[in-house]
């Protein structure tokens, strides 16, 4: 029999391929649920199925964990993974973690148009599209559900260079707040987390000097890890966080 806080629930993660995302994969799969893994990038995707099977508890009662390939900033393509999934799996997942994100840094006197509308593309309008095609299934099937959307402390603070994502993560968050004042009728919690400085490929770019400089702001003195965040997830996942929607929570070390 399979145990753990989401036992028996189908949860889509996308971004999946990498840091954040395929650290809540293994939570999840840890407590119990099939994980669908979606990334742009397939291959990376399964390989966090491959990774995760190895920790998953094993039969689980809706179906095996999968890995799916999907543009979160491309509503065909968001289309296409519904489809997918619904056919495979004959219903939609009860949990939605948008963990797909992207940067492109750079001053804004500097900032090319490009850059802005890619960045607001995936973590703002990306996180949209998920949510709405989603949750318009969730609502016709279930009658309850979890939404984890990913923001960023920067998104509360701003930070030098990240004017377009400082932009979109703050976004994520009012879209969280807009989100879960309307899905609470049908019972589906929509919380948002604010992750701060956490070792994944996508920091890879902050230059050494500007992060030991960031971690003098950091009460705990260090870089989080992926897990770190993905316990939360996993919690807000869950029934344990039953009268919590709305919700916009640091992750951060105290940043
Ligand atoms: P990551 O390791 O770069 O993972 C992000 C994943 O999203 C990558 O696999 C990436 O694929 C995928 N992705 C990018 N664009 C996509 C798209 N259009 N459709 C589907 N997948 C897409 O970064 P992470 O640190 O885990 O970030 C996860 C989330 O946490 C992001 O929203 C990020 O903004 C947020 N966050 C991270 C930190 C941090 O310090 N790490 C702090 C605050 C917030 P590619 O590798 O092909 O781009």
């Amino acid at each position: 029999m399979v145990t753990g806080m989401v036992a028996g629930r189908l949860a889509l993660v996308t971004g999946a391929g990498s840091g954040i995302g395929r650290a809540a994969c293994q939570v999840l799969s840890r407590e119990g649920a099939t994980v669908i893994a979606a990334d742009r990038n397939y291959d990376s995707a399964m390989q966090t199925i491959k990774s995760h099977i190895a920790l998953a508890s094993g039969s689980n009662a809706i179906g095996d964990h999968s890995a799916a390939e999907v543009d979160v900033s491309d509503s065909k393509s968001v289309q296409n993974l519904l489809k997918t999934v619904l056919t495979q799996y004959k219903a939609p997942p009860t949990i939605i973690v948008n963990s797909a994100g992207i940067t492109r840094d750079n001053w804004l006197l500097k900032m090319s148009e490009d850059d802005f509308n890619a960045v607001l593309n995936v973590n703002l309008k990306g996180s949209f599209l998920v949510m709405q095609s989603f949750a318009n299934a969730m609502t016709e099937i279930s009658s309850s559900g979890s939404i984890v959307n990913i923001s960023s402390i920067v998104g509360k603070y701003g930070n030098m260079g990240q004017t377009n994502y400082a932009g979109s993560k703050a976004g994520v968050v009012a879209m969280t707040q807009s989100a879960a004042k309307e899905l609470g009728k049908f019972n589906i919690r929509v919380n948002a987390i604010l992750p701060g400085f956490i070792r994944t490929p996508i920091i890879e770019t902050v230059p050494e000097k500007v992060i030991q400089s960031l971690l003098k702001l950091v009460p705990l003195g260090r870089i989080g890890e992926p897990n770190e965040v993905a316990e939360l997830i996993a919690f807000l996942s869950s029934d344990k966080s039953s009268f919590m929607t709305g919700a916009a929570i640091d992750v951060s070390g105290g940043y």
